[in-house]
Formats: C-alpha cells, sequence, structure tokens
C-alpha cells in the first residue's frame, strides 16, 4: 500500500488526515482513536477501583483495622481505636451515595498528639498500607503562605500525586500526614498581641485543602515550571492526619485540670490525675490555647494521643511487630546462609542503652546497626555460618563514644 493510501483501522480516517498513524501487525490506529481508547481504559479502571474499595470495606470492620494496626504497632491501644473508627467511618462516607438523603457525613480528620518517635508516622503509613491507597507524609515547617520563601500548600497535594503514580483518581483517595503540625501554632494565644503572621497564615491556607476543595496543582510542584499545566484535583475524599510533639502542652493541660479540680469538685484528688501522662486527657481547647486557630481545629475533629514509649514497649518493638527490626537482621543474614540469634541479655542492653541515652525508638534501629555492622561487614564470604549475639557481644561494639555519637546526631 502507498504511504498516502494507509488509513486508521478504527475510524477510517486517512493518514493526512491525523496527526499521527502508529502501525501494527495487520492494521493501524489514528492519534484520535489512541485517545478515545485511552479515555475507555481509564474509565474502566474508575469502576473496578471503586468496587475493589468497597470490597476491601466490607472485609475490614473497624475491629479488624485494629488487628491489623496490631500487626505493625505496639501498644498505642488508644489510638489505635479511635483511628480504627475514624478511618472506617471515612470510608463509609466516600461509598455513601449524594442521593441518600440529606444527612452530610462529616470528614473525620485525625489530629495525633505525641511525642516524636513514639510511631504517629508508622501509624499513618500502616492504615495507607492497609487500605493500599497512597500516602504523602509532608512537613508542616516547610509550608508557608504562597509568595513566601517554602512550599506553597498545594505542594502537598503534588506529593500525593506522585504517590499515586499520577493517578488523580487514587490521589483523590489517598491519606495525607502532615507532621509537624505544632510547628505553625501561632505563638501566643492573644492573637492582637504577637501575631505570628507565618504560622496563622499556613493554618489558613490548610483549611482550605482539610475543608474539601478542588485545588489547582502543579504536577512537579515548586515554581520551577512555570508553563507546566495544572491538574484539579479534589480533596474531598482525601484523609488528612496531623501529628505533632505540641512540646508543653502538658503544662496548659494540667492547668485546666488543676483549675477544675479547685473549682467544682474539691473532692478530686491528684491520684485520679495521671501525671506522667498528661496527654490521655488533652481536648480540642488545649490545642486552642496551643496555638491552632479553632477552624483548623474544627476540620480536625478526631483527636487523639500517643503514650510515651517505656522499656517494657521498646523491648517488644524491637522483636514483635510483623517487619521487626530484629526480624529484619535475621532475613538479611539469612540471605548470606547465616543463622543469627540473639539473646534476651542483649536486647535488654540495648533497651536499656536506648533509655538512658534517651534514643527512643528510633535510636534502637542505630544501636542495632552500631552492633552488627562489623559482623556485617566482616561475615559474607567466609565459612562463619552463625552469629550469637550476647550482652558481652553488644557491650563490646557499644562503646561509651559510639554512645555518644548515636546521642548528637538523634
Ligand atoms: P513519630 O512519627 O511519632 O515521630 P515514627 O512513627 O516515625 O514516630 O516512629 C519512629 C520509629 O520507631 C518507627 O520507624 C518505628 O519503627 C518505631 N516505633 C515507634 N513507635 C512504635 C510502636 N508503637 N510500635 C512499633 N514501632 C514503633
Amino acid at each position: 500500500m502507498a504511504k498516502e493510501e494507509l488509513e486508521c483501522s478504527f475510524c477510517g480516517r486517512k493518514k493526512p488526515e491525523t496527526n499521527l498513524l502508529i502501525a501494527g501487525l495487520d492494521a493501524h490506529i489514528c492519534d484520535r482513536c489512541i485517545e478515545q481508547a485511552h479515555g475507555i481504559v481509564l474509565e474502566e479502571s474508575k469502576q473496578s477501583h471503586n468496587t475493589e474499595l468497597s470490597a476491601e470495606l466490607m472485609l475490614r470492620k473497624p475491629q479488624k483495622i485494629k488487628q491489623f494496626l496490631d500487626e505493625y504497632i505496639i501498644g498505642q491501644e488508644a489510638t489505635k481505636k479511635v483511628m480504627s473508627v475514624a478511618v472506617y467511618n471515612h470510608y463509609k462516607r466516600l461509598l455513601q451515595s449524594p442521593t441518600d438523603d440529606d444527612i452530610e457525613i462529616q470528614k473525620s480528620n485525625i489530629v495525633m498528639v505525641g511525642q516524636t518517635g513514639t510511631g504517629k508516622t508508622l501509624m499513618a503509613k500502616t492504615i495507607a498500607r492497609m487500605l493500599n491507597v497512597p500516602l504523602a507524609i509532608v512537613d508542616a515547617t516547610v509550608l508557608t503562605e504562597a509568595g513566601y520563601v517554602g512550599e506553597d500548600v498545594e505542594s502537598i497535594l503534588t506529593r500525593l500525586l506522585q504517590a499515586a503514580d499520577y493517578n488523580l483518581e487514587k490521589a483523590e483517595k489517598g491519606i495525607v500526614f502532615i507532621d509537624e503540625i505544632d510547628k505553625i501554632a501561632r505563638k501566643s494565644d492573644n492573637p492582637s498581641i504577637t501575631r505570628d503572621v507565618s504560622g496563622e497564615g499556613v493554618q489558613q491556607a490548610l483549611l482550605k485543602l482539610l475543608e474539601g476543595t478542588v485545588v489547582n496543582v502543579p504536577p512537579k510542584g515548586g515554581r520551577k515550571h512555570p508553563d507546566q499545566k495544572f491538574i484539579e484535583v479534589n480533596t474531598e475524599n482525601i484523609l488528612f492526619i496531623a501529628g505533632g510533639a505540641f512540646d508543653g502542652i502538658e503544662k496548659i493541660i494540667s492547668k485546666r485540670l488543676n483549675m477544675k479540680a479547685v473549682g467544682y469538685s474539691a473532692s478530686m484528688s491528684d491520684d485520679q490525675i495521671d501525671n506522667d501522662n498528661l496527654l490521655q486527657y488533652i481536648i480540642p481547647k488545649d490545642l486552642k490555647d496551643f496555638g491552632l486557630i479553632p477552624e483548623i481545629i474544627g476540620r480536625l475533629p478526631v483527636l487523639t494521643y500517643m503514650n510515651p514509649l517505656d522499656d517494657k514497649t521498646l523491648r517488644a518493638i524491637l522483636t514483635e511487630p510483623k517487619n521487626a527490626i530484629i526480624k529484619q537482621y535475621k532475613k538479611l543474614f539469612e540471605m548470606d546462609d547465616i543463622d543469627f540469634s540473639i539473646t534476651d541479655g542483649a536486647l535488654d542492653f540495648i533497651v536499656e542503652k536506648a533509655v538512658e541515652y534517651k534514643l527512643g525508638a528510633r535510636g534502637l534501629r542505630s544501636l542495632c546497626e552500631e552492633i552488627l555492622t562489623d559482623a556485617m561487614f566482616e561475615m559474607p564470604g567466609t565459612n562463619d555460618k552463625e552469629l550469637k549475639v550476647t550482652k558481652a557481644y553488644a557491650e563490646d561494639k557499644l562503646t561509651k563514644t559510639t554512645l555518644k555519637k548515636l546521642k548528637a546526631v538523634s
């Protein structure tokens, strides 16, 4: 066939009438037909994704969600329970058809308060893993109001799009974890005296995303690509989880509790209040007193707290979760046919050092790394096929200098 006689086997357009004609084995397809076919594929996958999600939900009732969280996260019972319900309700809301009735279910965006390293990020990651939805983790401290140096809040959605491989459908049902939300608090509760413009401005900008709106998102983020086309992202079904340490909020809680005790319940004695873990009594008003604006608090209606990690929890974190650190090392050594084991004495020693040097759960990995690096360097390729880490072995590898170094980087 002469070149100019070629035509699209789908619509019959002659080659000169098309922008592009792609040849197959016995057929050709033009650019327009490709676009149409692509649309059909997208539509199909959209429908199958919706059924997937509802099937997932049918399978996972709140108690099942909690069981899943239990596999990866030690302790934090209260938060796991609250999260399971919030996530379940969030996705129930997603399945609700708009014509049902006039009852509109509010979003169950969540705010988690707890010291760093207590598992807030892990909680968000585990939920996303369970639901198989994309997750974007962003740090509130880098966010600024539009026009200032830093990232616009829209960049949060750019990250989510990236996490979803630019599948808009998926991104719009994803999860955003905003870390360090406390760092954008107003510095003083009295807006008229010290107005921390940047913090409050970012809170205002975030509001828009949290409440559900359509945002024009630059797919590659930033202002470096001025001519990129915007993608419209609807945030209505995106679950936002915010986390923060809220350093010093205990004082606010304690003040409130004590005032109450003196005010109208003189019989409320101190022993009813667990002073070592005041976060468990947190209420939304405490967040407001800390400097979050009421509108933000209103858009994060589920408030929960993380317990500080005691040595028993740290010990469990080493060995119990599905992908516990020790299990990971065992697997790494196994790949070199090395039988790795560690004694209870050595594990207790690691925990003891993590507590003594205030390294928290994150420090557990660095401690293990220090203890095992020599073995991981030397053993592969030798005939040595067994490694038993005892307390003495661990003590030998963890010198005071090493511990100080770990403390300095933590
Ligand atoms: P945060 O976000 O609160 O600062 P992370 O979720 O980043 O804390 O936790 C740091 C690390 O500590 C995680 O990678 C995880 O391995 C471990 N960790 C912390 N808390 C727990 C927990 N309750 N159960 C299991 N692992 C935990």
